[in-house]
């Protein structure tokens, strides 16, 4: 399952993270996803609270981002989002592309808080 093997990077960089903001506490954290990188959202999201339970992390939020496929086209250049494997391009009908992105993982953003700010308390999400 590598669902479990990203929640644990997301984590480890989240970790990274917040080591250079002494003081904070992370809060939320959003991440971008390539629709080529076939990840189950709901068992990313699992693995995400099993490894943050009872941990600093534990109210730590996730946010995920899927992005869609893009082609270039070699012919004229164009950038487009794939739909239904539909990979020829909009402008020219040529079958000549090629995959841009899609199978992006990464971080995208990380919201954190300073200690105290949060009144005790009021977590209600
Ligand atoms: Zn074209």
């Amino acid at each position: 399952m590598h669902e479990m093997g990203i929640a644990n990077s997301v984590i480890e960089a989240v970790r990274k993270e917040a080591a250079r903001h002494p003081g904070t506490q992370p809060c939320k954290v959003g991440v971008r996803i390539g629709e080529l990188a076939a990840i189950d959202q709901d068992a990313l999201r699992f693995c995400f609270e099993a490894i943050a339970r009872e941990t600093d992390l534990e109210s730590l939020q996730l946010d995920v981002e899927v992005c869609p496929r893009r082609h270039r086209c070699s012919a004229c250049r164009r950038e487009f989002v794939v739909h239904d494997y539909d990979f020829r391009c909009p402008q020219c009908a040529s079958l000549a592309t090629e995959c841009i992105s899609g199978d992006e993982l990464e971080l995208a953003y990380l919201e954190v808080e300073e200690y105290g700010a949060c009144p005790a308390g009021e977590k209600s999400s």
